[in-house]
């Protein structure tokens, strides 16, 4: 072991790690250093050494990087939500499509001429705050015994106050000022986690960007909360308040919602819209949280589709038929899979609330569903497959399947550029060619990464 316990080394940053935290090396040895940006010069200290890489602290910036900005948010360093913003965004964006490109080459075993002809640039945002459509805060206590909103602590269940996150929008903090207030007047007791004591747990609130709309949502340890009509009321009150709901949960775990939601106020749903198409959204359903940088993914995936209108799409991994439905209005025929049996009975809402017919949506792991389809409907054919799979990428029987449809087209879209290397092996492996990569930044100032890229039969 090059390195121990205590060692101070200089080191030139490199890279960024997948937690936004600085990589340099010390005589090739790889130190993972928190705070510290590619392109400075620190002065670090080795915390814990392991056999082929050690973490370090930041004892002192030599030289800064051209690259590093001012966090712009008060509790950026407690909070763990943003990992980037010592950053600057035009640096962000190149550390992701250099990921991107780097686990193409690396993990996928492409040449770097070749990713490097076919990559297109990642698609940023004008202004990369605020976009955040969906928040959940959680309830508790201060030290003093004061009631505060906040978010954990990172890796941690400590509640850092703060109701106005950057990445949300401005509304949020007036919401939760009644909330708060509320719980105040009333003496209601946030949830505890630790005795599981106590009623109110999270506030999830949410926003139709195009509508406008506003959904809230009182997470709470019990069945109902003193004086709920006065609280509803007084949220039915903010401009654009359109849905004022409590949910239900008295687990132990740390999930945040439980299965039942109850209705306080106005309607059980908001409404948003990506271009044309509208979508309901309750409480419960899985939605993209960025709206900006949804419809400009869908519109990327639907100039990758191509679609002349004769064809028959799959969409696996649909969630409630975001793509779906996009896409359906330029195909013959859409056909969805999705596992979770809310979400699939949300895209059937939607197709009919925009008047789309041409959509079927079916329950089910897409493992699964797609090789049965493929058998019953007599080995049909697809024209174009989409795939959105989870973190962990599309699972083998499901690339077995794809490439045994031979589909023109597929288009994956992927939160994870490593997941995403492997499977293109298998695909390109199995006779398609990778045409077209292209990043989409869904999740400024965090250390999260979005991918589209298309290919075609051989
Ligand atoms: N395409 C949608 C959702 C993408 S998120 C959108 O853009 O909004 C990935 C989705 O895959 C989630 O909705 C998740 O529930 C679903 N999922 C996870 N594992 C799955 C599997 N094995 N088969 C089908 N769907 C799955």
């Amino acid at each position: 072991m090059p390195l121990t316990k205590n060692d101070e080394v200089i080191v030139r940053i490199e890279d960024l790690g997948n937690e936004g935290e600085g990589i340099g090396k010390a005589d090739g040895f790889p130190l993972f250093i928190k705070d510290a940006v590619p392109g400075d010069l620190v002065r670090a200290k080795v915390m814990k050494a392991k056999k082929n890489y050690a973490f370090a602290h930041l004892e002192e910036i030599l030289e800064p990087s051209k690259d590093r900005a001012t966090a712009p948010c008060p509790v950026f360093k407690p909070c763990g939500g943003c990992r980037l913003q010592h950053i600057s965004y035009e640096a962000q964006l190149r550390y992701k499509q250099n990921k991107v490109r780097s686990d193409l080459i690396h993990i996928g075993g492409f040449s770097e001429e070749f990713i490097d002809s076919i990559t297109e640039p990642i698609i940023g945002m004008e202004n990369p705050y605020r976009y955040r459509n969906k928040a959940q805060f959680p309830i508790g206590k201060d030290k003093n015994g004061n009631l505060i909103a906040g978010f954990y602590a990172g890796r941690t269940h400590d509640i850092i106050p703060g109701r106005d996150c950057m990445l949300g929008v401005p509304e949020n903090q007036e919401i939760l000022d009644i909330v708060l207030d509320h719980m105040k007047t009333c003496k209601i007791e946030p949830y505890d986690e630790v005795t599981y004591k106590g009623l109110v747990r999270h506030v999830l609130i949410r926003k139709g960007f195009a509508t406008g709309q506003l959904m809230v949502c009182i997470v709470i340890n019990g069945d109902k909360l003193p004086k709920e009509e006065q609280l509803a009321e007084r949220l039915m009150g903010l401009e654009n308040m359109t849905s004022v709901s409590i949910n239900i949960n008295k687990g132990h775990d740390n999930v945040i919602l439980g299965k039942e939601v109850r209705l306080l106020a106005g309607s059980p749903t908001i409404t948003d819209k990506v271009e044309d198409i509208a979508f309901c959204i309750s409480p419960l359903s899985f939605y993209q949280v960025n709206s900006v940088q949804m419809e400009k993914l869908y519109r990327q995936a639907l100039d990758y589709a191509d679609l002349k209108g004769t064809e028959t799409v799959w969409d696996l991994y649909c969630g409630i038929g975001t793509i779906s439905l996009f896409l359906a209005q330029k195909a013959k025929q859409v056909y969805g899979v999705e596992i979770i049996p809310e979400a699939i009975a949300d895209a059937r809402k939607n197709a009919e609330i925009n008047g789309i017919t041409n959509a079927e949506f079916f329950v089910g792991k897409a493992e699964e569903v797609l090789p049965q389809k493929y058998e019953e409907f007599e080995k049909s054919h697809a024209d174009v497959i989409v795939v959105d799979p989870p973190r962990k990428g599309c699972d083998s029987k499901c690339l077995e399947t794809i490439l045994a449809m031979a589909p023109e087209k597929v288009v994956y879209v992927s939160c994870d550029p490593a997941t995403l290397a492997r499977d293109l092996r298998i695909l390109t492996e199995g006779g398609y060619e990778l045409r077209h990569v292209r990043a989409v930044d869904q999740f400024p100032q965090t250390s999260h990464v979005e991918t589209i890229v298309s290919l075609s039969r051989v």
